[in-house]
């Protein structure tokens, strides 16, 4: 590890030539910075920035956070997904403004502790917020360690992210930890990028082990492939004077604490009704269990899929006007509620799959 000061100082340089302006950047309050960094976990910058704007906004302190309505909450984090990462927020402010008198926590160990903050984000926000020497490790650490050091150690093992740990806590530069940690976040977001990465332009190529190997496009490397469930939906929007159904999802499930349509679940690929008229036969038997109710199946879209940390979700989306109210007494419908489609618009938080759909509605729908 010879090149340790090499690096430091080629990475402080390249930071001061490539600014990146960011509206949390040389923010030192710890709860706009924990804000930024929940919503930026698993989520681009550029997505991720109208939303932080408008939390700011909406509550300017943790304490304005903590006295939130959940639903309003839900709302304005609608289209960023992993919904967990709102709940943790929402329970943590709490926390913050009752347990702690809406103190931010200020050491390592007390901002680690917090619900839903990894060692990665209480490094960020104690280096950030109170310049403590803690070195963020992210995807982006990992690659560029790898990558100029030639460390060829699978980085999906907890050996791993040990030693990953040791050395970027030992290049980390301990006088400038809040400089030094934004400037690698930027080089690995910007320049040291995981496909095609500037390596013709890059300060660190005189001493980077993958560039002067020809490995750069071989680390870092990964040992294990995570095997994701697959969930299929068939959801029913039912239209009635205006109106339609949905239901709050509850338990330990994904999205839960936001609003879906009544559906049928199945964990295998299912053979939906492949017309109309069959998809038809097929509610009134399965959903309706042959009551007379009169409606009509109007549209049946194309499949709609989504990607979760440990789920493969597909959902089609079937369209139905109704004569009459739901059924509600009947299985299929337990715990709906009936409401508006102006409400389900403005307050009410759907699932990122969903909100696709209702976006897409407008435009055009592949038919069977
Ligand atoms: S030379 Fe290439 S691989 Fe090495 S640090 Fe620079 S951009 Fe990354």
């Amino acid at each position: 590890m010879d090149h340790i000061p090499f690096f430091r100082a080629r990475l402080l340089q390249w930071a001061a030539e490539h600014p990146r302006p960011m509206p949390w950047k040389g923010e030192r309050d710890p709860y706009k910075i924990w804000l930024s960094e929940i919503i930026l976990q698993q989520t681009r910058v550029e997505q991720g920035l109208p939303y932080y704007e408008k939390f700011v906004a909406a509550y300017p302190t943790v304490t304005d956070l903590a006295l939130a309505p959940e639903d309003e909450l839900f709302k304005l984090w609608e289209g960023l997904g992993y919904y967990s990462r709102a709940r943790n927020l929402h329970f943590t402010a709490k926390y913050i403004a009752t347990a702690l008198d809406g103190r931010f926590p200020d050491t390592y160990d007390t901002i680690r502790a917090l619900k839903g903050v990894g060692d990665y984000t209480a490094a960020a926000i104690a280096s950030f917020a109170y310049d403590l020497p803690h070195a963020v490790l992210d995807g982006n650490v990992y690659r560029i360690l790898a990558r100029f050091f030639g460390i060829d150690m699978p980085t999906d093992t907890p050996a791993a992210k040990k030693e990953f740990t040791r050395l970027a806590q030992q290049v980390l530069d301990a006088e400038r930890p809040a400089a030094f940690n934004q400037a690698i976040m930027d080089f690995g977001a910007t320049h040291c990028t995981p496909q095609q990465p500037r390596c013709a332009t890059c300060p660190m190529q005189p001493h980077c082990v993958a560039f002067q190997s020809g490995r750069v496009q071989e680390l870092p490397i990964k040992s294990k492939k995570l095997i994701k469930k697959e969930r299929y939906f068939c959801y029913f929007i039912f239209h009635y004077k205006g109106d339609t159904w949905v239901r709050k999802r509850t338990g330990k499930d994904i999205w839960h604490g936001l609003f879906d349509f009544p559906a049928m679940e199945s964990s295998e690929r299912p053979n939906w009704p492949e017309s109309r008229t069959d998809m038809e036969q097929w509610v009134r038997t399965h959903l309706f269990q042959e009551t007379t109710l009169d409606f009509q199946v109007t549209q049946v879209s194309k499949p709609y899929r989504q990607t979760l940390t440990h789920r493969q979700v597909a959902a089609i989306f079937v369209e139905l006007d109704l004569q009459k109210e739901l059924p509600v007494h009947l299985p299929a419908f337990s715990e709906v509620q009936r409401v508006s489609w102006a409400d389900l618009k403005k307050n009410i938080a759907v699932p990122r799959l969903i909100d696709w759909y209702l976006q897409d509605k407008a435009g055009t729908l592949s038919l069977f």
